[in-house]
């Protein structure tokens, strides 16, 4: 299949080339039919899957082929979770829309909003928003939504996740009842699936591999380890892998900083992007990662979503997530675009729990690279007591959770790191 068969128009394709497009993906090959013949649908796919372009050229296509309802209405809504995703929808409008004459926005909080509003009165055909900075510039009068044709909700399930439900709600009692509208979500938790049958009219249902089998060129391993040593880890292998771009998840924001003071002071050019940073400096920290200027961008999962950098080799999983599926999320930002990739796990006693439903989510289990300087030494506890009758019976006896019976390798220098 190419593109030529998907009934996108000239200018359209003439946009993909120069981007380097060759084939669509699964999803593209999926929606891309039923959107342009006007239908809505609910699609089940992950970033990584080329899902923006899946819902970026129908819109095109529609936008420049039929004329406005109304003159200088805003004639698309993409609502996307973040900022950082909201930013690259816009990217990629920009990029397939090039020979086209419409125009697109985006407005997102945490920054000013008088660039934003200036944007808006140049009545742009396509906006992307995030919900919040969405609803108050609605209450403020800069944006009108009523002659709306089309409606993507992008990360449906990121919305839920993330606490931003009723302001999407919110904002669809704002749209006109006709309209064609997309959903888009990763998963599909009953919330949203719910939500879909009021704001979809006979939907066409698309889904593309889920999560675990759209990793599948994703090289992953799991380093066992003691939460204090993950820090030391890294950096061993940062080296030893001559890793030239990686990304690290953390599970805080505090915690993202520590490794980040580590790794600079230890010779790794390195920057956070979380929550508690400024959309300025953000942004600067992922220009300077894509620009090549530090080689290691550490984050949580929530400033994460959206990173799209085709050239990213490693993801680690600092911290193991609790919730399953950001794992799939987390490594899904390395092979990228049919790129192999790496994923590198750590794992302290603690999370193997974690570990455990992970493998259970993916459906397999991940290589344990056994042979490392930083081995976990928390699961092996002291001497074995002369009796033992309760369920730590492994750990009173010198027995690490596996079963096997392991050297204690407690030396003082490596403890102390555990404060670092
Ligand atoms: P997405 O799932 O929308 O985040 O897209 C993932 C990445 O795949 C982005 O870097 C896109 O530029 C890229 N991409 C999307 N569609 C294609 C395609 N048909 N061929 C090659 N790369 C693509």
């Amino acid at each position: 299949m190419n593109f030529n068969n998907l009934q996108l128009s000239e200018h359209i394709l003439r946009a993909l080339n120069d981007a380097g497009y060759q084939h669509p993906t699964p999803i593209q090959e999926k929606a891309i039919p039923p959107l342009v013949q006007g239908k809505d649908i609910i699609a089940c796919a992950q970033t990584g899957t080329g899902k923006t372009a899946a819902f970026a050229l129908p819109t095109i296509e529609i936008l420049s082929k039929n004329k406005p309802v109304k003159r200088n209405a805003i004639r698309t809504l993409i609502l996307t979770p973040t900022r950082e995703l909201a930013i690259q929808i816009d990217e990629s409008f920009a990029i397939y829309s090039k020979y086209t004459s419409l125009k697109h926005t985006v407005i997102f909080g945490g920054v000013s909003q008088n660039a934003q509003t200036t944007a808006l009165k140049k009545s742009p055909e396509i906006l992307t928003a995030t919900p919040g900075r969405l609803l108050d510039l609605i209450g403020q009068g800069f944006i009108d939504l009523s002659h709306l044709e089309i409606f993507i909700l992008d990360e449906a399930d990121r919305m839920l996740d993330m606490g931003f439900i009723h302001d999407v709600k919110r904002v669809i009692k704002f749209l006109p009842q006709k309209r064609q509208t997309l959903l888009f979500s990763a998963t599909m938790p009953d919330e949203i699936k719910k939500l879909s049958s009021t704001i979809l009219y006979q939907p066409v249902k698309v889904e593309v591999s889920p999560p675990a089998t759209t990793v599948e060129k994703i090289n992953q391993t799991v380093y066992h380890t003691d939460k204090g040593n993950k820090n030391h880890l890294l950096l061993h292998l940062l080296k030893e892998m001559d890793v030239p771009m990686s990304l690290v998840f953390t599970r805080t924001k505090h915690g993202a900083d520590k490794v980040v003071r580590f790794l600079n002071k230890s010779g790794i050019s390195s920057a956070a992007i979380h929550g508690n940073k400024s959309q300025n400096a953000r942004q600067k920290a992922l220009n300077q990662f894509k620009d090549g200027k530090i080689k290691t961008l550490i984050a949580t999962d929530i400033a994460a979503r959206g990173i799209d950098i085709d050239d990213l080799t490693h993801v680690f999983n600092f911290d193991l997530p609790n919730v399953s599926e950001s794992y799939v999320h987390r490594i899904g930002r390395t092979g990228r675009a049919g790129n192999d990739g790496i994923a590198i796990a750590f794992c302290s006693a603690a999370e193997k729990v974690d570990l455990k439903n992970i493998e259970k989510l993916i459906g397999k289990k991940i290589s344990v690279i056994g042979n490392h300087p930083y081995p976990s030494v928390e699961d092996v506890v002291e001497p074995a007591p002369q009796k033992h009758q309760n369920s730590n019976h492994n750990r009173k006896n010198g027995r690490s959770n596996d079963g096997k019976r392991r050297k204690f390798y407690g030396n003082k220098k490596r403890r102390s790191t555990s404060k670092v």
